[in-house]
Parts: C-alpha cells; sequence; structure tokens
C-alpha cells in the first residue's frame, strides 16, 4: 500500500478523517491511481448506502451530492462541518505528499541527493514562499509540508535539482584517473 503513510499523514495534519480509515483510502487511491482526489473523494462518497435526501440537508450538503452512510463514518467531528471538502483535501494533501516521496525516490534512483524546494502557493501561504528554491537533500522530504503552512493540501515540491558546474568537475576528475590509469599502465607496464 504505497499511499498509505502519506494518507496517514494528511488525516493527521488535517483532522477530517478518523485514522482507522487511512487503510480504505489508501486502497482508493492505489487502484484510482491517476485520476484526481476530486473524483477519488466522490468515488468513495458512492460506495455503500445513500443517505436520505433530508439527512444531507442536515448535514449541509445538496440532496443530489453523493454521500453515504460509510462515508459519513469515517469523518471526524471536524469532517461533519465541511463532508466534502474535508475528504477531498485529505486525499488531494496525501497525492502531493506521495508526488514528493516519488521524486526524491527516483533522484537517489539516479545517485543524486541535491533538491531544489517549489513552494507552489508562494502568495498565499508563508512556508512555500519561505521554502521556495531552496537547496535541500533527501533528509528535507520528512520536514514537508512545512510547519507554516497554511494551506489545507500542501503542494510544495520537491524536484531533482543538477548542478551541473560540479557534475562536470566530477566528470573531469573521472577523465583524469582513467587517464592516469591508462599511461600507467602504458607506461610502466603496471596497472
Ligand atoms: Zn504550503
Amino acid at each position: 500500500m504505497r499511499y498509505l503513510p502519506h494518507i496517514e499523514k494528511a488525516i493527521s495534519r488535517l483532522g477530517y478523517i478518523k485514522p482507522e480509515y487511512a487503510p480504505a483510502l489508501a486502497i482508493l487511491m492505489e487502484e484510482n491511481e491517476g485520476h484526481h482526489p476530486h473524483k477519488i473523494g466522490r468515488l468513495f462518497r458512492q460506495i455503500g448506502i445513500q443517505l436520505s435526501a433530508q439527512s444531507k440537508r442536515d448535514l449541509g450538503i445538496r440532496a443530489n451530492a453523493d454521500m453515504t452512510v460509510e462515508a459519513i463514518d469515517a469523518l471526524t467531528e471536524k469532517g461533519r462541518t465541511a463532508p466534502l471538502k474535508g475528504l477531498e483535501a485529505t486525499l488531494l494533501d496525501a497525492q502531493f505528499s506521495y508526488f514528493r516521496e516519488r521524486s526524491v525516490r527516483s533522484g537517489l534512483t539516479s545517485g543524486r541527493d541535491r533538491f531544489k524546494i517549489d513552494g507552489m502557493f508562494t502568495l498565499e501561504c508563508d512556508g512555500c514562499r519561505r521554502l521556495d528554491g531552496e537547496i535541500a537533500t533527501s533528509a528535507f522530504l520528512s520536514k514537508l509540508p512545512p510547519p507554516d503552512c497554511q494551506k489545507e493540501a500542501c503542494a510544495i515540491g520537491i524536484q531533482l535539482n543538477i548542478d551541473f558546474i560540479q557534475e562536470l568537475v566530477h566528470k573531469e576528475r573521472v577523465r583524469e584517473a582513467a587517464q592516469k590509469k591508462g599511461l600507467l599502465a602504458r607506461i610502466f607496464k603496471r596497472d
């Protein structure tokens, strides 16, 4: 369940969903990979027994909106004050967290541990603005979203950042070392 740690984090960060529903939402995200959290949230609100029109109105949602007994049960007190928004924000936050982890993982796989923070909402979020453009290692991933993030779903990104000059210096050193080794072999018949 590759989405589980991300949905768990989003649940505890936002407080809309009961923690025991994390595996259910992780499965739903995995099964619907590539779909927008809005659609995944709606799907969750469609599986099970639909609430009566009156119960929906009591919750402050439209009578024709999808909402099941099961989905309402997944919501905390706070979640019930915003049943549609709370669920979607949690899924979206988990999705962004998953994207960040994926981009760090692929950087590490290619042997690089240098990333650039990409503050998505630099106008609306102090955390995004503070960190935008900062260079960090993969260890910084656990510090995202930043504590001063003002968004429900934090879209702050972390992208592989290649320092081209450093890469050139590195390649040059490798080339020189190989050349010296070659000369040693040819001139002194040693390896
Ligand atoms: Zn933010």
